[in-house]
């Protein structure tokens, strides 16, 4: 339980606040137990306040996007989960094709906004259903198209409640992976650099990409996309079904029968159920291909 001191002190007019919440609201999985308390924090002194607070009492925080890459445990998350909304929802044009949007911001608002104001290079995030901050921790990308591709600075906040900002090469960004992955710093906002672009060549290419997914991609099942990362010279979901794991079942958790690199929840599967999947699946893989996955979803 935390400090009841501590809760008095965390209540402001700007700080949501939701105790035992039940993370399944908020994962796309709609798998996860109660976080002991999830706080909506809508600008960054609320924001500091909490994070300043947590640090005195002890108080573990994490930060949570749009929780399409998570598999929270079936006992929930202990202390404060954190999540970014008011004016981190906010986006903004500067100048010379360039927006600035808040990290709570959707990818799916962040590329219609774009493509509104006839601004290109965000088409390959169309149907990535994470929020942008979780998108840059992610360096999330598809069909060709990566974050880092866009990303040319962002503001974050370290521990200590102070705030700094990476320029594009300091972001350090690889396959699926930013400086954010390492450390514990909540990005705030991030600058994107778009190209001028005919707002209908924009809107084809979008749905070109939305129809390709939901030819592929189990989208009418819970899931958290893509389980494993790629490893390199293969493709998770080819080596999963070469080994007969298509369709496999524990509990309500499944491999896709969609695609393999998916693993769904058919309606009532826990954590453990998708964690004994996982473990299943890369034995399996191990033994019969010799290649070792690593997974791409993030286990709370
Ligand atoms: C159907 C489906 C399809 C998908 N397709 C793709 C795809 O094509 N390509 C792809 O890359 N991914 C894909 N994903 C995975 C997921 O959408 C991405 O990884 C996305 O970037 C996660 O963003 P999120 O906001 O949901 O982050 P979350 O899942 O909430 O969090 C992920 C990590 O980011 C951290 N984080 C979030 N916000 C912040 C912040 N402001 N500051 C610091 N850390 C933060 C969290 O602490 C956590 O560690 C898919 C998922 C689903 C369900």
């Amino acid at each position: 339980m935390i400090n009841p001191e501590f809760m008095d002190l965390i209540k402001s007019e700007e700080t949501k606040i939701y105790l035992n919440e039940p993370m399944s609201l908020h994962t796309t999985f709609r798998i996860g137990g109660n976080a002991d308390c999830l706080c909506e924090v809508k600008s960054v002194e609320s924001l500091r306040n909490i994070i300043t607070l947590c640090r005195e009492y002890c108080v573990p925080y994490f930060i949570l996007g749009l929780g399409s890459n998570l598999l929270v445990s079936d006992n929930g998350i202990r202390g404060v989960v954190i999540k970014l909304g008011g004016k981190f929802n906010e986006i903004n044009y500067i100048d010379n094709e360039q927006i600035c949007c808040g990290a709570g911001v959707t990818l799916a608002g962040l590329c219609v906004a774009a493509r509104n104001m006839s601004l290109g290079g965000l088409e390959f995030a169309w149907g990535i259903p994470g929020s942008v901050g979780g998108a840059v921790y992610m360096n999330a990308g598809a069909y060709d198209g990566e974050i880092k591709d866009v990303v040319i600075s962002s503001t974050y906040m370290n521990e200590k409640g102070e705030i700094h900002s990476y320029n594009k090469s300091e972001h350090d960004f690889s396959y699926r992976h930013s400086v954010y992955s390492d450390m514990n710093n909540i990005i705030l906002n991030v600058t994107f650099q778009l190209k001028r672009k005919n707002q209908d060549e924009i809107t084809d290419r979008m749905q070109e990409l939305m129809d390709r997914r939901r030819t592929k991609q189990p989208t009418n099942h819970p899931s958290a996309g893509s389980v494993f990362k790629r490893p390199k010279g293969y493709y998770a979901a080819a080596l999963i079904e070469e080994c007969n794991l298509k369709g496999c079942t524990v509990g309500g958790a499944q491999v896709s029968e969609k695609h393999s690199g998916f693993i769904v929840n058919n309606g009532g599967a826990t954590a453990q159920d998708v964690k004994t999947l996982i473990e299943h699946i890369k034995k399996e893989v191990k033994e019969q291909k010799g290649v070792e996955l690593c997974c791409e979803i993030k286990y709370i």
